[in-house]
C-alpha cells in the first residue's frame, strides 16, 4: 500500500507539472502586466525540478513514502524556481509532506491537515493578508471550502473539486484588487482589472488535481 501511495504522489506532482507547462506562457504574460513577467518560467522551473525529484525519490530503495517524495519535491521546487512563488510553493509542499507523514493509508482528516499545513506555510513565510492581491487570496478560500466540505462528510475528491471551483472564482476576483505585496506593488494601477498570477496558477493547479484524482 505504501509503495502505491508513493506512486500516486509522484503522478500528482507530474499532473501539477503538466498544467503549469500548459499555462506557462499565459502566466508569464499575466505577470508582465504589473510584475516582472517570470511567473510562468519560474513555476515551470520549480515544478520540473519537483517532478524529477519526486520520481528520483520514488526510485530509491525504500524511497516510496509519500512524505519523502513530497519533501524532495518541495526542496527541489524552492531551490530551482527562484522568485517569491517558488520559495512559497516549495516550503508549502514540505509542510504538507510533514503533515501527511508516512502511513499505509490516509484519511479525509489527513487530507484536511495537509491542506491546512500548506496554507499556513504560505501565510507564515509570505506574511500576505487576505486582500493583498497574492496567491493567498485563492488559497484561503480554497482551504476554507475544503475543510468545510471534509468536516461535513464529503469525500476527499469531491471536496477538492468543490474547493477548486471556489478557488478559481476567488482568483478571478483578485482583478478588482490593488497589489499590496510582492513585485507588482509599484505598478499597482496597471494590475487593476487583471487577476493576480500566483492566485491564478494556484487555482489552475488545484482544479487539475481534482480532475487527476478523479481518474
Ligand atoms: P516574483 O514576484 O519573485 O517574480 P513570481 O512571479 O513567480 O515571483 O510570483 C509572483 C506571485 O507570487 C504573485 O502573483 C503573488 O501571488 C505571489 N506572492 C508575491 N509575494 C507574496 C507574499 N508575500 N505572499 C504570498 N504570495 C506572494
Ligand atoms: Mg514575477
Ligand atoms: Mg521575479
Amino acid at each position: 500500500a505504501a509503495a502505491a501511495l508513493g506512486l500516486q504522489a509522484v503522478s500528482a506532482v507530474a499532473a501539477i507539472r503538466d498544467v503549469v507547462i500548459e499555462h506557462e506562457e499565459a502566466l508569464g504574460n499575466l505577470d508582465a502586466i504589473a510584475g516582472d513577467g517570470d511567473h510562468g518560467i519560474g513555476m515551470r522551473r520549480g515544478v520540473d525540478a519537483a517532478a524529477a525529484a519526486a520520481q528520483k525519490t520514488a526510485n530509491l530503495p525504500g524511497g516510496t513514502s509519500v512524505a519523502a517524495i513530497l519533501t524532495a519535491a518541495g526542496e527541489a521546487w524552492s531551490e530551482k524556481a527562484g522568485g517569491t512563488s517558488g520559495a512559497l510553493w516549495g516550503t508549502a509542499f514540505i509542510a504538507a509532506a510533514a503533515a501527511l507523514g508516512n502511513k499505509d493509508s490516509y484519511s479525509s482528516q489527513d487530507a484536511a491537515d495537509a491542506v491546512g499545513a500548506f496554507s499556513n506555510a504560505i501565510t507564515t513565510l509570505g506574511k500576505a493578508e487576505p486582500g493583498d492581491k497574492t496567491m493567498v487570496d485563492a488559497i484561503l478560500p480554497f482551504r476554507d471550502a475544503f475543510l468545510t466540505a471534509i468536516s461535513s462528510g464529503t469525500e476527499v475528491i469531491d471536496s477538492l473539486k468543490e474547493a477548486a471551483v471556489v478557488s478559481r472564482d476567488a482568483a478571478t476576483a483578485t482583478s478588482a484588487l490593488r497589489p499590496l505585496k510582492g513585485r507588482a506593488r509599484p505598478l499597482a494601477e496597471k494590475s487593476l482589472g487583471h487577476p493576480d498570477p500566483g492566485a491564478i496558477s494556484f487555482s489552475l493547479i488545484v482544479e487539475r488535481l481534482g480532475q487527476h484524482f478523479e481518474q
